[in-house]
């Protein structure tokens, strides 16, 4: 079984990001960036289900800049087989991502594709359900637990109030929930060993895509400020406050 993961290079989650002064996006300048979280699971996943016996190759996936060469990089020390870059200086939006992904499955045939739930930079929650949508393959989006057997997977899916669980016909996409499991860490001896590991690289011109965004950004703002909060002596004031200022009683 062979499974293809999707990894994107975000800005690091602990990184505060600044609001460009004129309003047209984020200041990356000397931003430190790494791989988007929700794809390190999804990498770990793919590898733990080839640790398992279960796939035999794991195939890391990324659009975008040269240096989304580190990103597949990580996803090579965490364990995947090789990796594919899909390179091109063009602002990608969720639709032209899919498009390509969509490309590279016809291409390698993978069995089982995931992806992260969401990308922290643009937060859009949609290349899982679009590629899904464009290859006509079932999708369990949001997975807490994932099992593989006898050409099907199984999929726990967070929803709000609990849990659900899917059945789905090999191939699907899956897109995966924090709870999913807790990468590893990546080691200097793994580092090394993926430096000799197959990275491949394409454009989209060679996949046939065009990657034209179709949203225009018409402005990144700072969320409003936060007024300083008070500290009141009692809860008598407290009920006061919040009939007389707050005027939510
Ligand atoms: P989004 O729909 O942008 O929130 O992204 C959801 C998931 O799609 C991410 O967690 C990645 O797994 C995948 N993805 C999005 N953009 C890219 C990209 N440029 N390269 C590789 N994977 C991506």
């Amino acid at each position: 079984m062979k499974i293809m993961v999707a990894t994107k290079r975000v800005v690091d989650h602990n990184v505060k990001v600044r609001v460009k002064l004129d309003g047209t996006g984020v200041d990356l300048t000397n931003v430190k960036m790494s791989m988007n979280p929700f794809d390190e699971i999804a990498v770990e996943e793919a590898v733990r289900l080839k640790e398992s016996g279960v796939a035999d190759e794991v195939i890391a996936v990324s659009a975008g800049i040269a240096p989304c060469q580190e990103t597949l990089r990580t996803a090579l020390a965490i364990g995947a087989d090789r990796a594919i870059l899909v390179e091109t200086d063009d602002d990608l939006q969720p639709l032209a991502v899919a498009k390509l992904l969509k490309a590279l499955v016809e291409r390698d045939r993978p069995d089982l594709i995931i992806l992260g739930k969401q990308a922290i930079d643009d937060d859009s929650n949609q290349t899982g359900q679009m590629l899904s949508a464009l290859c006509g393959l079932p999708q369990a989006t949001f997975a807490s637990e994932v099992t593989v057997a006898d050409g099907k997977v199984t999929v726990t899916r967070e929803v709000d109030g609990g849990a659900q669980t899917l059945a789905l016909r090999l191939p699907a996409v899956i897109t995966t929930d924090l709870r999913l499991n807790e990468p590893r860490y990546v080691t200097l001896p793994n580092i090394m060993r993926a430096k000799k590991k197959l990275l491949e690289t394409l454009t989209p011109d060679e996949l046939g895509v065009d990657v034209t965004p179709r949203l225009k950004t018409l402005k990144v703002a700072e969320p409003p400020r936060r007024s300083a909060g008070v500290k009141v002596p009692d809860v008598k004031t407290l009920v006061q406050k919040l009939k007389t200022e707050a005027k939510v009683l």
